[in-house]
């Protein structure tokens, strides 16, 4: 038998093991919870997503799991063609998922930490828009036993350093712990499971995405494929020998446009990437898959990568420190006239870390100047709080917090290793030049670490932060002359357009007024973010002006024509899917019951937030997603009446905004409105609502209805 022909056939075999161990897993749950248990993962709109996206069904009890895995099984084919090995290969992709929804049934929860298990639908909304605005440049899936623990970690620090995220599953989870590697978001480590079927939450990931961010319809197997192929920058790496299953797996993820890179030369015959040095295969997988990273080389002495963000320097490991609250300290970053920057220039003033005694603490202020234009300093910020995750990119160093509060520690380590005090400015230049090379085009670096000039600097700095803050309460949205878009979501939304303004941002929560400026400017003017000058006003009361209704009816391909930012009944503006929560009108009270996503039971409008994510479409007056700030923002539907129209809110959602919210009532003249508003302990249905708004005597009692 050739090599192809043996593989083929181990494929189909390994189909059938995984529908018999799926088979086991739903047995065993029957007998444990009974036949009609429901099925679902948690915190998904999607069922069983890969079912779902393939076929457009959904399941809702075990039995109903048992029939599929029969189906599948009947139509298994015996015969060794590729054609065959690949459909077994799908039931295989379906098997492992009804196997994982079997360990999740009953509501049960399978996993523990460190393990993942699936992932929320928030999870994913989250990394969606980061891979769509290049925060992450792509997913890596990394799956099987790498041949060393050396290995192992070569394999994921390759990924770290190139910014993307990994999903692992199976031994190599155990080996990446064992090889001292951070796991979590913040280490773009992410261990989905033990066995090798926890792969199934990095596939419905996959699916998921096609069906959240590429608007493609369940049922539609050929668009998911596709869109796969084409939209998502993701590729699994499978690591180790190939038995059966995993070759069918392999085969079912190709089949749905996913790419497979492996170490093993077996795999060759079946038209399979095959890449054996562990310090190369993420560079293969991300070169076939078309995934651009930059690597950033910083010469410092010691390792340099986003690998080490979430490690920590514990005392016994440290050097010496600064700041922290036992010594001045500062971190400042200043946009200057070009001519007072000198490129590339680091300069220490005061003792070097040489001169230093191990264990104790130091004064430390670090300078950064960077020449730019005096219309940039709003920029100051942003870039100013880069240095945080600089200085833990450092494999020696760490940092807590930021301006005057900001802690810094060398490890012993990384002083063995010849860790300079200079070295930070190295670190800080690097990467703001290599990340915003539009808006830093010259830099340089002043360390102090004489306590009598840290001192005198502190002074200055925190004159600087306060008046900064002073500026970041004001701004209104009077105080500008133009706001800002952001169409990041026509990629799967293809006319919808948030107008960000001071006081009103995107509907995702991701994006602020500062962010959209920001993001126009390092993109060099061209992308997502274009300024929109106000013109004249329509009706300002309504947040209703001339060039911005112009920019929008372009901006959405002519769809929509007017657009006022501050009204739910009169042109209000789209909202494309990522909201976080949604306001309804109740035509009952007058009121706005809003619903943020992450409640998950029935609001008193009778329907949940998915029910009614699914109502929203283009301009709907009446019903709109928004972020969560924007109900405690001065301009929250003020043409409407603003938030006096508040009803009902979950408990969470008004727990998390509760001083800005008790704030605002008390700027409305209505102090006690915040515990009028109802939340699910209060009321669950209308009638229980309505009465309690008339118990509490709410403001909304006195508001005429909205018309539109
Ligand atoms: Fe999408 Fe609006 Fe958020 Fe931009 S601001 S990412 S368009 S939701
Ligand atoms: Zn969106």
């Amino acid at each position: 038998m050739s090599g192809k022909t043996g593989l083929l056939e181990q494929a189909i075999i390994g189909a059938a093991k995984i529908i018999d161990q799926a088979q086991d897993q739903i047995n065993q749950a029957i007998a444990e919870l009974g036949e009609d248990s429901t099925v679902g993962f948690p915190g998904t709109a999607y069922n069983l997503p890969i079912y779902h996206g393939i076929t457009g069904k959904t399941v809702g009890r075990l039995t109903d799991l048992k029939v599929i895995l029969n189906e599948l099984k009947l139509d298994l084919k015996q015969e060794n063609s590729i054609e065959n090995a690949t459909s077994a290969g799908i039931a295989s992709i379906i098997a492992i998922e009804i196997l994982e929804a079997a360990k999740y049934a009953g509501n049960r929860m399978p996993y523990n930490p460190p393990y993942t298990g699936f992932v929320p639908d928030s999870t994913l909304r989250g990394l969606g828009v980061k891979l769509v605005n290049g925060d992450i440049p792509g997913i890596s899936v990394i799956a099987g036993t790498a041949p060393t623990l050396e290995a192992a970690r070569t394999i994921c620090q390759e990924a770290q350093k190139r910014g993307l995220l990994s999903l692992l599953s199976g031994p190599i989870t155990e080996q990446a712990s064992r090889a001292n590697l951070t796991m979590g978001l913040d280490s773009l480590l992410i261990p989905l499971g033990p066995e090798l079927t926890s792969i199934e939450h990095a596939a419905n990931l996959a699916v998921r995405v096609a069906l959240t961010f590429g608007a493609v319809k369940p049922g539609d197997k050929d668009a998911i494929i596709s869109y796969l192929k084409g939209k998502v920058p993701a590729f699994i790496v499978v690591l180790g020998p190939l038995d059966g299953p995993t070759i069918s797996l392999g085969l079912g993820a190709t089949a749905l446009g996913l790419t497979i890179v492996t170490d093993q030369p077996s795999a060759e015959p079946l038209g399979i990437n095959v890449e054996q040095n562990p310090s190369e295969i993420i560079a293969k997988a991300c070169e076939v898959r078309g995934i651009k990273t930059h690597l950033i080389e910083v010469p410092i002495p010691t390792g340099f990568s986003r690998a080490f963000e979430g490690k920590r320097i514990r005392k016994e490991q440290m050097y010496v420190e600064f700041g922290g609250g036992k010594t001045p300290y500062f971190e400042l970053l200043q946009i200057t006239e070009p001519k007072d920057v000198e490129d590339g220039k680091v300069s220490v003033i005061g003792p070097e870390i040489d001169s230093m005694e191990g264990g104790k603490a130091y004064p430390l202020g670090i300078l950064i100047e960077v020449a730019g234009e005096s219309t940039e300093k709003t920029f100051e910020p942003m870039l100013e709080r880069r240095i945080h995750e600089i200085i833990n990119y450092g494999e020696e160093t760490w940092h807590i917090a930021q301006r005057d509060k900001g802690w810094v520690r060398i490890s012993k380590e990384g002083f063995k290793k010849g860790f300079k005090i200079h070295h930070f400015g190295t670190m800080i230049q690097n990467v703001l030049k290599s990340d915003y090379p539009s808006l830093v085009k010259k830099i340089q670096v002043t360390i102090f670490t004489e306590e009598d000039k840290v001192r005198k600097m502190l002074e200055k700095a925190q004159t600087t932060y306060s008046s900064r803050d002073a500026k970041v309460t004001y701004l209104s949205d009077e105080d500008v002359n133009k706001f800002y878009s952001c169409i990041l979501c026509q990629s799967f939304a293809p006319n919808h357009v948030c107008v960000i303004t001071p006081e009103r941002d995107g509907l995702c929560g991701t994006v602020t007024y500062t962010d959209a400026a920001t993001g126009h400017k390092i993109r060099g003017g061209v992308g997502a973010n274009q300024p929109i000058p106000k013109g004249k006003a329509i009706n300002e009361d309504r947040g209703e002006w001339e060039d911005v209704d112009k920019f929008v009816r372009e901006a959405s391909h002519g769809e929509t024509e007017r657009v006022s930012l501050y009204s739910l009944m009169i042109y209000p503006t789209t909202s494309c899917g990522c909201f976080e929560c949604i306001s309804i009108y109740l035509p009952e009270c007058h009121g706005l019951v809003i619903v943020s996503r992450e409640f998950k039971e029935e609001t008193p409008v009778g329907m949940r937030f998915s029910t009614l994510a699914g109502i929203i479409g283009g301009q709907t007056p009446g019903i709109l997603g928004h972020s969560k700030k924007w109900i405690v923002s001065k301009k929250f539907f003020r043409a409407d009446g603003g938030i006096k129209r508040i009803v009902w809110m979950p408990s969470d959602l008004k727990d998390q905004l509760k001083d800005d919210l008790r704030r605002r009532c008390q700027e409305e003249g209505a102090p006690d409105l915040y515990d009028k508003i109802a939340d699910e302990n209060h009321a669950r249905k209308l009638e229980d609502l309505l009465d309690w708004l008339k118990r509490v005597n709410h403001p909304v009692l006195n508001m005429p209805p909205l018309e539109h």
